[in-house]
């Protein structure tokens, strides 16, 4: 279980389990001589990618970032990426309920991040997973989402967000808002156009919830993109722009799709080079 203090908050990565993903299209131009040496490939080219949720708790709410890939998968699109639906397991090994989640917040509306926001109850209708929880999301990316382009259409499963939109319980936000004291949103295009990273901020220490943007520890290089990134060009700037505040900042960096290492702190060695120091699970950060 990772979990540490920050500030006044604790954190908690709560994991929907792990899948495989084809290792050409998560490294994007990059050949696999060189992705290969960070990431071992089965004999299928497949690799592990983890499903990583933050969970907040800021001593008032309890947020949740992110709900994994969900239960909800058509069949063909289990036989692709599988359907491991760990994130309510994390829950009980947490000691929370998911009656007790105030906010949930998706960076972006692909299906892997926002696949447990709904579940069909024994009926079959659609209802919230969270039933207390406040829903936000990127207005841009739902905008988006309404008609998506044949490239990614396949990752947008309505029944994740439209139903909580229009019963009113999710709220979509333009970039730069203030969710909760210390939580707060910030857009970074590249993976899609409008996909928000969340700032987590108490008592001086910071932690951001980075999303797609870096999905993995192996993604920390400016060129590493993943081929499913929209705007690959956007990726380049927006890391750029997030290192330039991060680094000299000593943020805490937590990666969605990382099976090994959730957070860690990204650091420029003497060269130059970027490295992912590991953050002990441990108070470090109290
Ligand atoms: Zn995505």
């Amino acid at each position: 279980m990772h979990r540490l203090s920050l500030g006044d908050f604790e954190i908690s990565i709560l994991s929907d389990g792990t899948y495989l993903l084809d290792g050409g299209i998560f490294f994007g131009v990059i050949p696999k001589v060189m992705w290969s040496r960070r990431v071992q490939p089965d004999e299928r080219n497949y690799v592990v990618a983890g499903l990583n949720s933050l969970l907040v708790r800021t001593g008032r709410e309890n947020v949740l970032i992110e709900t994994g890939m969900g239960n909800k998968l058509s069949e063909r699109m289990i036989k692709f990426y599988g359907q491991p639906a760990k994130l309510l397991d994390s829950f009980v090994r947490a000691g929370i309920s998911p009656d007790d989640i105030n906010i949930v917040i998706n960076t972006h509306l692909h299906f892997d991040h926002c696949g447990w926001n709904t579940i069909r109850d024994q009926s079959g209708k659609i209802v919230p997973t969270f039933p207390q929880a406040k829903y936000y999301a990127p207005q841009g990316e739902w905008e988006y989402a309404q008609r998506p382009s044949e490239r990614d259409a396949i990752s947008y499963i309505p029944e994740n967000y439209n139903p909580l939109l229009a019963s009113g319980q999710m709220t979509l936000l333009k970039g730069g808002e203030e969710i909760v004291p210390g939580i707060s949103v910030k857009t970074f295009p590249g993976h899609t156009a409008h996909m928000q990273a969340v700032v987590v901020q108490s008592r001086g220490k910071t932690a951001c919830y980075i999303s797609d943007l870096i999905p993995t520890t192996a993604h920390i290089d400016v060129a590493w993109g993943m081929s499913f990134d929209l705007h690959p060009l956007q990726t380049v700037e927006s890391k750029k722009e997030y290192y330039g505040q991060s680094i000299p900042q000593k943020w805490l960096t937590i990666f969605t799709h990382d099976p090994k290492m959730p957070w860690a702190y990204v650091e420029r060695d003497d060269p130059g080079k970027l490295a992912a120091r590991p953050a002990s699970s441990t108070l470090e950060n109290a």
